[in-house]
């Protein structure tokens, strides 16, 4: 196997033996080979489209497989299995809708793939030129990050036909089906490409959430917990908590948001449930310290899942996330957990617990915008920090917290992720009216602070990058490449990134990110806060 896509990969250079987040060879290799075959599909589907052939559910299926590939989504290798052989027989019906039958699509999916191990797995590379390799790995997880997103608002029904053509124009780029030859600028392109694309991604996820779930309000959410039978839900999908919040109601049992589940709180038509109780825990990567203690079982809705270890039993998955052994639950029939909950203990007592703030959603963050801008104007507010993106469990990610301890009083926090859970029981306090810690939500809600900059820029009537404000993210794995991408296709500069580079960038790809857009790595706090406030 060779996997390098996310931020722990082995040595900082790529998987080989297994995976540090516990993908073993097989499912690698299935994943590989999913890859190619949504490629093939991709050239399939083109074509299909020009004959006026309905591809939309070919379409939701690509993004719905390329999320299974996701780091810590799906770790089963018969699921894995099942998308590539869905794969296969959609290549082969698309073909014979389109009039032939090429030759690779007559054998049988074993034979299929069989032929593709020597082709794509375990190589490490999709091209002998370095940086063509760099920079096609780099649009294949951004367009993974995408795909995550795409999926979600496809469950709500939002989808863009054009976005749809990126993705597959995306994953054919490079490979022996592409028409088109590409130099570094090129690929720059097509990169830069997948971070518009991204764009509009999120901006159909946020509509499906806010159209069906209301716009977020600030909202206190409680770490402690109620007395009584309990359900943890984990991941992005707000459609799965709804269904489970539906399902469970007048039951006795008392749900917990998990992770990146956490701003869910701040929705209107979700936090109306009132046995939406609390948060549990804190960042993914200690989910094998904190989950044992939990007295009910527990949803993942997407990433991120690691080894559930002895506590499977009470780890159900849905959606595109899976782990052997643990129970699946289909179309949202979240009967078997409700059962689970009831057979387990729950908590015995009522714990207070602290409370924190989510919720500063698009419109809460746009009405406030006049204010902002005065407070920028008469010198209350000298600068907005957006600090986001992923958390993870490297020792250097305390960075993140310092940081954010550090940032001087008269400025504040935006933030969106789990990076969050790096400070968000920290009192900040206030700056006049506002929260000096704002949280906008989930990665995807990068889209608010986009707008938010957006908006204050216009204001403003000068550039984004000229506005008293700094990014400054935490990658882990390919949503915060997507979202990395969808920040620089918009021309922003100056963002700070770490705790490391991506293995997969190549030093000329990495020159070109430095010129173009004086991208940089995280140093120190004081040395990062002290560049940031002279830049502005
Ligand atoms: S997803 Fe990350 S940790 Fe897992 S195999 Fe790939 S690079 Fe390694």
């Amino acid at each position: 196997m060779f996997c390098d896509q996310c931020e722990q990969t082995a040595k900082g250079v790529g998987c080989t033996i297994t995976g540090v987040c516990g993908k073993n060879p097989e499912v690698s290799h299935l994943q590989d080979q999913l890859v190619y075959l949504l490629r093939r599909l991709s050239v399939l589907v083109n074509q299909a489209e020009k004959k006026g052939i309905d591809v939309v559910g070919y379409d939701d299926f690509i993004a719905e497989a390329l999320f299974a590939t996701l780091t810590n989504v799906n770790f089963d290798p018969a699921a894995i299995r099942k998308f590539a052989l869905d794969a296969f027989n959609s290549c082969r019906t698309l073909a014979a809708q389109t009039g032939e039958t090429p030759e690779d699509l007559q054998q049988t999916f074993d034979e299929y793939l069989a032929g593709l191990t020597e082709k794509v797995v375990g190589l490490g590379a999709f091209s002998p030129d370095a940086d063509v390799d760099s920079a096609m790995q780099t649009l294949l997880f951004g367009l993974k990050g995408l795909c995550a997103y795409k999926t979600h608002a496809a469950r709500m029904d939002q989808r863009d036909a054009d976005l749809s053509r990126f993705v597959r124009k995306a994953l054919i780029a490079g490979t022996e089906w592409d028409q088109e030859t590409r130099d570094l600028g090129g690929w720059l392109g097509i990169v830069l490409e997948c971070g518009t694309g991204s764009i509009k991604a999120m901006e159909l996820l946020d509509k499906g959430n806010t159209e069906r779930f209301g716009n977020p309000v600030p909202s206190p959410v409680s770490l402690g917990h109620k007395k009584g039978k309990a359900i943890m839900i984990s991941g992005h999908d707000l459609p799965d908590l709804e269904a489970l919040l539906k399902q469970t109601e007048g039951k006795g049992i008392n749900i917990y948001t998990h992770g990146e589940m956490l701003p869910a709180h701040g929705y209107p038509k979700l936090k109306e449930h009132k046995h939406l109780v609390a948060n549990f825990g804190s960042a993914w990567q200690n989910q094998q310290r904190e989950f044992p203690k939990f007295p009910g079982p527990i949803l993942f809705t997407t990433n991120c899942l690691q080894n559930p270890r002895d506590y499977g039993e009470h780890v159900f998955t849905t959606g595109n996330v899976g782990w052997p052994g643990c129970k699946y639950c289909h179309s949202q029939d979240f009967s078997e957990v409700i059962a689970k909950a009831q057979e387990m203990e729950g908590f015995d007592d009522d714990y207070e617990g602290e409370e924190i703030l989510t919720g500063f959603g698009r419109k809460t963050l746009a009405d406030a915008a006049p204010a902002i801008l005065e407070a920028v104007a008469n010198g209350a507010l000298r600068h907005i920090f957006v600090v986001g993106g992923c958390d993870g469990a490297f020792p250097s990610r305390k960075y993140y917290t310092e940081f954010v301890e550090k940032a001087p009083h008269d400025t504040v926090i935006l933030t969106l992720g789990c990076a969050k859970y790096r400070f968000y029981d920290k009192k900040l306090g206030k700056l006049g009216d506002f929260p000096r810690y704002m949280d906008c939500g989930q990665c995807n809600d990068a889209y608010t602070a986009i707008k938010t900059a957006q908006a204050l820029a216009g204001a403003l009537k000068c550039d984004v990058n000229d506005l008293p404000l700094s990014l400054v993210l935490g990658w882990y794995e390919q949503k915060a490449v997507c979202v990395l991408l969808a920040l620089l296709s918009l021309g922003i500069k100056n963002i700070i990134i770490g705790p490391t580079l991506p293995a997969f960038v190549s030093p000329a790809i990495l020159k070109v990110l430095v010129d173009k857009f004086n991208l940089k790595l995280i140093t120190t706090p004081d040395e990062d806060l002290k560049t940031c406030l002279a830049q502005k």
